[in-house]
């Protein structure tokens, strides 16, 4: 396997699994965040589980500082400049994106892929605009992106088929399970997901069970391995919602996908989930 320069941007919940995944297979890590707290977490982060890896006897001392020291930490944006490939996981915000992308795109070597974690925005419409719009794709992890095998590989519009199959490669070579999907709005599993979410909040609002009883039932009963409110807790309950609101506009407005306003109202308070200590659970307790 050829190992690559591998661009991580953002270093929250997906950026720093992207990047232990990807320090694993060998690739060299230039990890981005615009906050040194996260890129500080990011670290702690990479060193506890490569030792917890060390402690199960999965690798050695050696092989762990190795590791680490293929991963570096990075605040400012020309320093991916040598990548072969980048992986964007900055918030679900589509102008947040096209800037990262338009930056990268004079950055980058027009040869580089770049590709985004996105849950849910239109590829195409995150390349649209943009010189060399065939090397921008899709590349879709799931949560935790160590331990979850699928990646959704989405070609956009313009993305060229010698880029989709790179990329296809570069997942199966990750350990990963790729699907190749076309460009519409949730792909393929955010698309299942989102009446799963909102079904449940709806039961939540109606009164008909609290957050326990439901996240108990679909767990015991259903055979579901997290109920319906642990996922958004450990989603990030603003990324979840970034991603309904996504999928429903561009569904331009279909009832079935509407977002739930006591989501809505977690997110104006700040109350994310897991990693702000507070979301349908107490974290802090
Ligand atoms: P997150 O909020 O945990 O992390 C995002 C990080 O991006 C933050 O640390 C933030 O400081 C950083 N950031 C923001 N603007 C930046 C900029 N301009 N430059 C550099 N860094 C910047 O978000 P997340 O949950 O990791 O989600 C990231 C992406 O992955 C989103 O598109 C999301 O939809 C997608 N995704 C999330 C999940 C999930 O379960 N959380 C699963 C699959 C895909």
């Amino acid at each position: 396997m050829n190992t690559k320069t591998v661009g991580v941007i953002g270093a929250g919940t997906m950026g720093a699994g992207i990047a232990l995944v990807c320090i694993r297979k060998g690739h060299q890590v230039v990890l981005l965040d615009a906050n040194q707290a996260v890129l500080d977490k990011a670290l702690t982060y990479l060193q506890s589980i490569t030792g917890k890896d060390v402690e199960k006897g999965k690798i050695s001392e050696q092989e762990k500082a190795d590791m680490l020291d293929r991963a570096k930490l990075v605040s400012e944006m020309e320093q991916l400049a040598a990548c072969d490939i980048v992986i964007e996981a900055v918030p679900e915000r589509l102008d947040l994106k096209k800037g990262i992308f338009s930056e990268l795109s004079r950055i980058c070597r027009p040869d580089a892929l770049l590709l985004t974690n996105t849950s849910s925005i239109s590829i195409t419409q995150i390349a649209g605009g943009l010189p060399h719009p065939e090397r921008i794709l899709g590349f879709h992890f799931f949560n935790p992106a160590p331990v979850m095998p699928l990646v959704e590989v989405i070609r956009g519009k313009k993305s060229s088929e010698d880029n989709v199959q790179a990329a296809y490669r570069f997942a199966t070579e990750l350990g990963k399970v790729p699907v190749l999907v076309t460009d519409t709005p949730g792909f393929i599993v955010n698309r299942i997901a989102r009446p799963y979410y909102n079904e449940a909040l709806r039961i939540l609002g109606d009164h008909v069970a609290e957050v326990e009883q439901i996240d108990r039932i679909m767990k015991r009963a259903g055979g579901f391995k997290m109920g319906p409110f642990e996922l958004q807790d450990m989603i990030g309950i603003d990324i979840n919602f970034a991603t309904t609101e996504s999928v429903y506009t561009d569904f331009f407005h279909e009832g079935r996908f509407k977002p739930s306003r006591i989501q809505q109202r977690m997110v104006q308070a700040g109350s994310l989930g897991r990693k702000t200590g507070e979301g349908f659970y107490d974290y802090d307790k």
